[in-house]
């Protein structure tokens, strides 16, 4: 099983990106799993995640925004200023939603730098007027892609998208539940590396074939006999995207012999469970799937903990962990409800760490989770 062309996806895919320019193509920078993939590709525009997940660029940033914003955010504007993210300067446009707060205003900032698109997101998933707005939020993205691409979104061209990215996110999925079998050899900084590629793949078909050759042949390995099986704690891992520069909590776990089997949050597999439904007025079930995403942006948000308990029973989870980066006002705020909640319900360990993205608090971080870890 070759997992390298994952590992280094984001590298190869930069390639990809130059062959869909020469041809003319033009390219969507997103932030946010609330982009709707399947109507940018309609309007032939390709889409990449744009860079938020290093230290190094948050200086520049902090020049703009407030140092207490989340890191996230700053990484995000620092990459934007300094040009240092391919992607961003392969990027024509940039689609954007009101999420959180802090993304909302540093969003004003960015959109001087490139044609931004804000979508506007309601913060509940209830009621007829939220999605009524969330449809026209939908429509006026439309008509911002058509300026930048000049294809007009068509029906079977849509669905044409809804089915495809079903079935990449239905692989990932797949692959995600045989990595977290005890036989797997695949550790979580592989399937973090594997989960973040869905957010580089210029070329969808080609991208779906190599999902289905990995799931083919994990599947195919799991099925030797005498594999070593791991007897290590099975962990959760919830709360805000990491991503490789900001892994720090997962590296330290799998240094402490523990096993992160699922990870819940954007980076891992929000949404992965949620199909766009394939049948009646396309525009409006893309519209219902995406609003169904379990972000902390929205309240209440009660199918977080659903899916989370779905995943602790289909991961065969032991023990839950919270990581939340410092200046997340919706992820902090909620962890209180999830700690709650697992407690009572689930009945297993709940952990929750609140960290950044530097390395200051590494050794403080590993007592806590070895004591976590020796407790659960
Ligand atoms: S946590 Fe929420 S705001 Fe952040 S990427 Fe995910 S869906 Fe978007
Ligand atoms: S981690 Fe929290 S504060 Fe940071 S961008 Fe995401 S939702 Fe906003």
């Amino acid at each position: 099983m070759d997992i390298k062309h994952f590992i280094n996806f984001s590298e190869l895919s930069i390639s990809d990106l130059h062959t869909w320019k020469e041809e003319g193509g033009k390219v969507a920078g997103v932030y946010c799993i609330y982009a709707p993939i399947e109507l940018i590709r309609a309007a032939g525009v390709a889409q990449v995640s744009l860079c938020g997940k290093k230290q190094a660029p948050i200086k520049e940033a902090e020049r703009d925004l407030p140092a207490s914003l989340c890191p996230l955010i700053k990484s995000s504007y620092g990459y934007a200023l300094n040009g240092t993210c391919p992607f961003f300067t392969a990027s024509d446009i940039l689609i954007a939603e009101t999420t959180c707060d802090g993304k909302k205003k540093m969003y004003e900032l960015m959109g001087k730098l490139k044609p931004l698109h804000l979508m506007h997101l309601p913060h509940t998933q209830q009621g007829t007027a939220p999605f009524e707005y969330w449809m026209m939020s939908l429509r006026e993205l439309e008509d911002f892609l058509f300026e930048c691409s000049k294809v007009k979104v068509s029906a079977e061209g849509l669905h044409n998208q809804i089915v495809l990215q079903n079935k990449i996110r239905n692989e990932l999925y797949q692959i995600a539940i045989l990595a977290a079998n005890e036989k797997s050899p695949l550790t979580a900084r592989d399937m973090l590396a594997i989960q973040e590629s869905k957010s580089f793949a210029v070329f969808p078909d080609k991208y779906l074939a190599r999902l289905t050759a990995l799931r083919t042949s994990l599947a195919t390995f799991l099925k030797q006999p005498n594999l070593p099986a791991s007897q290590s704690l099975r962990i959760l891992m919830t709360g805000c995207p990491v991503g490789k520069g900001s892994e720090k909590t997962i590296r330290i776990t799998e240094e402490l012999g523990a096993r992160v089997v699922c990870m819940e949050n954007c980076s891992g597999l929000k949404g992965m469970t949620l199909p766009v439904d394939e049948t009646g007025d396309p525009h409006e079930a893309l519209a219902r799937r995406y609003l169904k995403i379990p972000c902390s942006c929205m309240t209440p948000n009660q199918s977080r903990l659903e899916s989370i308990e779905e995943m602790v029973s289909t991961f065969k989870v032991d023990a839950i962990m919270d990581m939340t980066w410092i200046g997340c006002h919706t992820y902090n705020a909620e962890s209180t409800t999830l700690q709650r909640f697992v407690e009572k319900k689930l009945k297993i360990p709940f952990l929750h760490i609140e960290t950044d993205y530097s390395e200051s608090d590494t050794e403080q971080l590993r007592t806590r989770i070895e004591a976590f870890i020796e407790l659960s």
